[in-house]
């Protein structure tokens, strides 16, 4: 299993931009608004690891109706990731968010055999992404086993319902 990408100034895809333009948001069009993040084998393994965490205090799972199974944060009483600093407005675990908060407003859809970037356009992020911020991308996928994609895509079906997207290229997985 790949355990190099916890997240740094060399992993963060957006830089110091990526890092200033949230720290104004205060996480208002993802942590606070949108369903807990999903978690891949790798973020399970990474966090318990550098948080010291066992998987009952922070993972959900759920199954989908082919009984294919996909993990969840767990979610606090208003339903938001429970990682999410109500009275600072941030993230309590920043540097070793999973995948899906590191990639936001980034996503992967999966059609006609290939991979493809999306961008949610609601976000204040989405003006920043660039071709360089998209091999970051590339890179940061390209250390996940192709099953954890597979499980990552499948299980974050629900925020299309959003609209407001667009697809980008495809996802180059040797980045
Ligand atoms: S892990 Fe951090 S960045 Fe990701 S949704 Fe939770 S609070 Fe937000």
């Amino acid at each position: 299993m790949a355990y190099n990408y916890q997240c740094s100034e060399s992993t963060n895809i957006f830089g110091k931009t990526g890092s200033n333009t949230c720290l104004k948001c205060h996480g208002k069009e993802c942590c606070v608004k949108l369903e807990p993040p999903t978690l891949t084998g790798t973020d399970i393994a990474i966090m318990k690891q550098h948080l010291h965490l066992r998987e009952k205090d922070f993972v959900m799972e759920t199954e989908d109706s082919s009984k294919d199974k996909f993990y969840y944060v767990l979610p606090d009483e208003f339903g938001r990731c429970i990682f999410f600093d109500e009275q600072k407005e941030t993230c309590k675990i920043f540097l070793f968010r999973p995948m899906d908060c590191q990639l936001f407003p980034l996503d992967i859809i999966f059609e006609n055999g290939k991979y493809y970037w999306i961008l949610y356009k609601f976000c204040k992020l989405s003006d920043k992404v660039s071709e360089k911020v998209l091999k970051k991308a590339d890179r940061l996928v390209s250390n996940l086993l192709d099953e954890e994609i597979r499980s990552y895509i499948g299980s974050d079906a629900s925020i299309f319902d959003l609209g407001n997207w667009v697809r980008l290229r495809a996802v180059n997985i040797k980045g």
